[in-house]
């Protein structure tokens, strides 16, 4: 399942930057959120940064959005195949 932020959420922004898929971004209302449809749970990793590294324990499971390993490793390759076409 994708991983969201919470309302413990402190603003911090120590988060945006941590995300090999940029899936954690800024709102409108400058509320931080994650991308449901980028984040793979960090899949690929030992740990998912987003959550290895929030200071208040924001960034959690996403019950709203489950997903099995298969579907998470095909988004991962997704992912990167697009950062990929975004390089130059
Ligand atoms: S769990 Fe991993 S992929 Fe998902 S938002 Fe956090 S850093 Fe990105
Ligand atoms: S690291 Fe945690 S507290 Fe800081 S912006 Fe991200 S979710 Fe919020």
């Amino acid at each position: 399942m994708a991983y969201h932020i919470v309302a413990d959420c402190i603003t911090c922004g120590i988060c945006i930057n941590k995300c090999a898929n940029q899936a954690v971004y800024l709102t409108a209302d400058e509320c931080y959120a994650i991308d449901p449809c980028r984040c793979t749970e960090c899949i690929d990793l030992p740990k998912r940064r987003c959550h290895a590294i929030c200071p208040v324990g924001a960034i959690q499971p996403d019950p709203a959005h489950r997903e099995t390993a298969a579907q998470l490793w095909a988004k991962q390759r997704t992912r990167r195949s697009n950062v990929a076409l975004d390089q130059p």
